[in-house]
Order: C-alpha cells, then sequence, then structure tokens
C-alpha cells in the first residue's frame, strides 16, 4: 500500500479503521455521512480505490460514481430529508479540497433552508 493511501482519511475509512455514519457501499463505492455537515443527510460518495481527485479517476469510473449519486440522493429525497439537491465536487486547494481522495458532495435542500450556494 502506498504510504498516501496508509495516511488518508477516506481510505481508513473504506478499510473500516474509521467509523462512520456508511449510508450505502458496492465493489467501487461507499456513502457515508459528512461529519461537519453543511445540511443535515450532507453526504459524501466516496470511490474504494485511492485517486487524488475526480481528475485522477477513470471516466468508466466516473459513469458508475455518477449512478450512485442519482440513487443516494433518490433515498434521500424518499426518506424525506431532501426536496432537491446539489452536488459539489472540490478539486485542489484553490478550490477549497482538503480530503485527496476523490469524493462528490451532496447537499440535500429543502424550501427556505437559506443554504448559499456559490452557483
Ligand atoms: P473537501 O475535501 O473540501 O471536499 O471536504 C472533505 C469533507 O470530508 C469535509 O466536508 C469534511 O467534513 C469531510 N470529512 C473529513 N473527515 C471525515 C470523516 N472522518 N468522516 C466523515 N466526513 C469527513
Ligand atoms: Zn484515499
Amino acid at each position: 500500500m502506498k504510504q498516501e493511501e496508509k495516511e488518508c482519511i477516506f481510505c481508513k475509512i473504506v478499510r473500516g479503521e474509521i467509523k462512520s455514519d456508511i449510508v450505502y457501499s458496492d465493489d467501487n463505492f461507499i456513502a457515508f455521512l459528512d461529519i461537519n455537515p453543511k445540511a443535515e443527510g450532507h453526504t459524501v460518495i466516496v470511490s474504494k480505490k485511492h485517486f487524488r481527485n475526480l481528475l485522477d479517476m477513470p471516466t468508466t469510473l466516473g459513469n458508475e460514481m455518477l449512478e450512485v449519486v442519482k440513487n443516494v440522493s433518490l433515498d434521500l429525497i424518499k426518506q424525506g430529508k431532501a426536496e432537491g439537491f446539489n452536488l459539489v465536487v472540490n478539486n485542489e486547494p484553490v478550490a477549497g479540497q482538503i480530503v485527496f481522495h476523490a469524493h462528490i458532495h451532496i447537499l440535500p435542500r429543502k424550501k427556505d433552508d437559506g443554504l448559499k450556494m456559490l452557483v
């Protein structure tokens, strides 16, 4: 295992070394609640294999990841935790990336929740 994978916080979650509130898991992806939620149900979808960010991920895996994002988002809506949602992907420090392991944020939205987005 590479040193960066040993130390990576999301790799540790994938390996079960750090506890998290897992809401979905399959062969290639895991989804868990963000430890510092910006909204109720704030979820991150993470590839089980370590990539620095979205640019390093093979496109085929990206397609699969989008399907997981759609399914988890749909679950949030079905559970009444979201009426809609925003997806956020921070790539590189200048864009606010803190954890250097490919992931997509799902931010559940509700009417008048006051959450401000960049765009
Ligand atoms: P970013 O790299 O800016 O997209 O953000 C990484 C996200 O990971 C932040 O929203 C953190 O709150 C979240 N995070 C960091 N450590 C953990 C953890 N152990 N469990 C769940 N979420 C985490
Ligand atoms: Zn990692």
